[in-house]
């Protein structure tokens, strides 16, 4: 087994004044070394409170940690004590967030952003650590990187400023980095530039990524493998290959008509998936699909479907592959 993080069965409520929110309801999914690890879904599928919560981000206050495990280095991290999180937050485990702006000082020169970090976790300080600093911003493709390390972050554009984000992330060489959407905030051609560094430093430093993502686009050209995600679970993964040319979940199917084809003028509209997500509050008992599924059955309302394996990386969960189903129609493919 070589995964470096296991997701088990995760269950994550939060307690609101209009009752409890069953973000996450039982999702599963494990990271392999060295791989990127796509989770893709609509806003609101639960994959950015399971990202959260592999960090132990979420709000102390009101977060319930209603089931499951997330192991890495043998134990559970939904177990570890704040004070050892903090060894594991940043120098094993890092985030990556949409907004660069949120996780950047306004106030403090980007050089001493990245050194501070290197004090904090590595005990670098001084000449060192912003020499360090300056080879940082040179890895993640920053020009001038003697200069920009003195400069503030609002004398950098969105992807420049994204960039530092990912340098301050990787300054402690962690595991895992996960990325957040993190390049929804920025235009295509940039968006692109930020995920072909991603994809050259995982290449050059080995890191194992957790992509969130709403973009099946982004995850065709950055990741290995795609769990789908919908109504707080996975509801099929598979290698890219499996999911593009081979999907077998009627969620995925939707997803996939709503992409552009690769020559398709990217300012075209996309055609979203008709209906909203569950209500969290009071999740379906069956398939989470169930009122925006064109294929629903009577069984689907009622009983969460088992897992269908059709390979050793792909598995979908859906009443269609029962064998006493009826045959649905074909899947809606992008490419013939
Ligand atoms: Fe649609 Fe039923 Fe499959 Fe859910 S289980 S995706 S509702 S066919
Ligand atoms: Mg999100």
């Amino acid at each position: 087994n070589d995964a470096i993080l296991q997701v088990k069965d995760l269950r994550i409520s939060f307690s609101t004044y209009a009752g409890e929110v069953q973000a996450v309801r039982g999702a599963s999914f494990d990271l392999r070394r060295g791989e990127t690890l796509a989770i893709v879904g609509e806003s609101g599928s639960g994959k950015s409170v399971a990202a959260r919560s592999i960090m132990r981000l979420n709000p102390p206050a009101n977060t319930l940690v209603r089931g499951g495990e997330i192991l890495f280095e043998g134990e559970d991290i939904l177990k570890h004590s704040e004070r050892r999180m903090q060894g594991i937050r940043g120098p094993k485990i890092a985030m990556v967030f949409q907004d660069p702006m949120t996780s950047l000082d306004p106030t403090m020169r980007v050089g001493r952003q990245i050194s501070e970090s290197l004090t904090k976790h590595l005990g670098m300080k001084g000449r060192r650590a912003t020499e360090r600093a300056v080879e940082l911003l040179k890895l993640v493709g920053i020009p001038n990187a003697e200069e920009r390390v003195k400069q503030y972050p609002h004398q950098f554009s969105g992807g420049m400023r994204q960039r530092v984000v990912i340098a301050i992330a990787l300054s402690c060489d962690p595991q895992i980095l996960i990325a957040d959407e993190p390049t929804t905030a920025l235009d295509v051609t940039i968006q692109a530039q930020i995920l072909d560094l991603m994809r050259e430093l995982q290449d050059r430093i080995g890191t194992s990524i957790i992509l969130i993502t709403h973009d099946l686009g982004v995850v065709a050209s950055t990741a290995h493998r795609v769990a789908v995600m919908y109504g707080g679970r996975i509801v099929e993964t598979g290698t890219v290959r499996e999911i593009f040319y081979n999907p077998q979940m009627p969620y995925t199917w939707g997803l996939l008509a709503s992409i552009p084809l690769p020559n398709a003028d990217r300012s075209q509209e996309l055609i979203p998936i008709p209906g909203t997500p569950p209500n969290a509050l009071d999740p379906p008992k069956g398939c989470p699909f169930t009122a925006r599924c064109p294929y629903a059955m009577k069984v689907c309302e009622g009983e969460m479907p088992d897992k269908t394996t059709f390979s050793n990386e792909h598995w979908a969960a859906c009443w269609l592959h029962h064998p006493m189903a009826p045959k649905g129609e074909p899947p809606v493919r992008v490419r013939g």
